[in-house]
């Protein structure tokens, strides 16, 4: 490993100059939030922002890619352009291996980042619960990668057999929009199946959208097994605790998130998913100066002993929060408590419908669907303000239609992806 990062070179042999250095480790939902907003504000000092991908990833979208609706560059926004580009930023491309708390460092790929402040918004991994097999045979739609592997295994499927069978483990939000996509834009030529540990569908959501969203997935002639955890994955099948065995060309593991284990790896407070305890100013608990945002986070709750779900909109917020914070700290000011607000959810149930729970309101159908379509936006504006929108707009606009993986048997796997 090298003494020093390249790009922060010209600081290696200053131990004063990184006094006020605040790196950031990762630009998601929540990272590229911290950023921007102590960059809003800050006139010197130093932040580093590190990221493996130039890009911000819209995980939220990644069902789409996967079901070949969506290119992938479409769900890539630049970092660059997310962040005001003033002489303190330094964006580092690198992948983080650990950390040294003690001797407040980053260790990468490309060489140690010492550092004053740490961000701690590395995001999540899958959380298999240990289940034989979910790890080797499954994919997944963490990332982007992992979407586009999805989407070319359909590809690759629907060339070489014309379709095939499709099982999803998991029938939260992520799962059932991935199944109502693939089945849609598939046209009825991959069998689909989500298994469902718990009793119903989005068991977290409101009964009727619940319901509602299981009689979309009927009508897309999707199976759903309920009340039945997964025991083991197997290259071509996925077997029950109930015993069945089901055959799978395809399996993708939808059932859960636990923390990047970066934090837990370094000895940091962490609960049994990985995540890191953090106070109610999402400072880590024990570790001054050292501050964590989004699925990495264990962030109080505030109403009970749990944490806040890993969803984007907490992860933006807390991202916020913790960007205030380490302002008031550069200031000799007391951190604030995060006051979360959790707005509701919105999912999309194909091209045309979905459900969304905003308040008091619960929207199913067409009205379900545009409010799926309004959440994005809303995101992509607080993320880039208009000039983003102007190029997502233009983006789509400009867009060949989609072609359906099922119509398209002459494509080899992944010659677009
Ligand atoms: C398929 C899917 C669908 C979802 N749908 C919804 C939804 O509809 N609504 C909702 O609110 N939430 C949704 N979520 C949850 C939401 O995406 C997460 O809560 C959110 O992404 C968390 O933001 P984050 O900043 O913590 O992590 P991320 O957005 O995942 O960002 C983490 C960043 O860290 C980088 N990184 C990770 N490890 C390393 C490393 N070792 N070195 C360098 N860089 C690294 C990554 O490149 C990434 O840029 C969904 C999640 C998934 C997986």
């Amino acid at each position: 490993m090298s003494g020093m990062s390249y790009g922060l070179r010209r600081h290696a042999t200053s131990g004063v100059l990184h006094v006020r250095r605040i790196v950031i480790l990762g630009g998601g939902y929540a990272g590229v939030r911290v950023a921007q907003e102590i960059l809003r504000h800050m006139d010197d000092g130093e932040l580093v922002l590190i990221d493996r991908g130039h890009y911000h990833e819209i995980v939220t979208e990644m069902y789409r890619v996967a079901a070949g609706a969506e290119e992938p560059k479409g769900v890539q926004l630049p970092l660059r352009r997310l962040l005001p580009q003033k002489p303190q930023l330094t964006m580092l491309q690198a992948e983080v291996q650990s950390l040294d708390v003690r001797e407040r460092e980053v260790h990468t790929d490309r060489g140690r980042v010492p550092y004053r402040y740490l961000v701690l918004a590395l995001g999540g991994a899958p959380e298999y619960y240990g289940v034989q097999g979910a790890k080797e045979y499954a994919l997944t739609l963490q990332y982007l990668d992992s979407a586009v592997r999805v989407r070319r295994r359909l590809r690759s499927l629907t060339a070489s057999k014309g379709g095939g069978r499709i099982v999803i483990v998991g029938g939260g939000l992520t799962g059932v929009e991935l199944a109502s996509e693939i089945s849609e834009h598939t046209q009825g030529t991959f069998d689909i199946a989500i298994v469902q540990a718990a009793p119903t569908i989005l068991p977290e959501e409101d009964k009727r959208l619940a319901s509602y969203a299981q009689s979309e997935l009927e009508k897309h002639h999707i199976t759903v097994y309920r009340g039945v955890p997964v025991a083991e994955v197997h290259a071509h099948s996925v077997k029950l605790k109930s015993g069945a065995d089901l055959p799978s060309d395809v399996t993708i593991w939808a059932g859960g998130v636990r923390a990047n284990p970066i934090a837990k790896e370094a000895g940091l407070p962490c609960d049994q998913r990985g995540r890191v305890l953090v106070d109610a100013q999402l400072e880590v608990e024990g570790h001054p100066g050292i501050f964590a945002a989004g699925d990495i986070a264990h962030v109080p709750s505030g109403h009970s002993q749990g944490a806040l779900p890993p969803t984007a909109q907490l992860a933006v917020q807390e991202g916020l929060q913790v960007g205030r914070n380490i302002l008031r700290v550069l200031k000799d000011e007391e951190p604030q408590p995060l006051h979360a607000r959790i707005l509701g959810t919105a999912a999309a149930l194909g091209d045309r419908h979905g459900i969304a729970h905003i308040g008091r309101f619960r929207l199913t159908g067409r009205a379900g669907h545009v409010m799926h379509e309004l959440a994005l936006l809303r995101y992509l504006y607080g993320a880039g303000g208009l000039g983003l929108l102007r190029r997502e707009a233009y983006l789509s606009w400009t867009r060949p239609p989609q072609e359906h993986v099922a119509q398209s048997p002459s494509s080899k796997a992944g010659t677009s992806a």
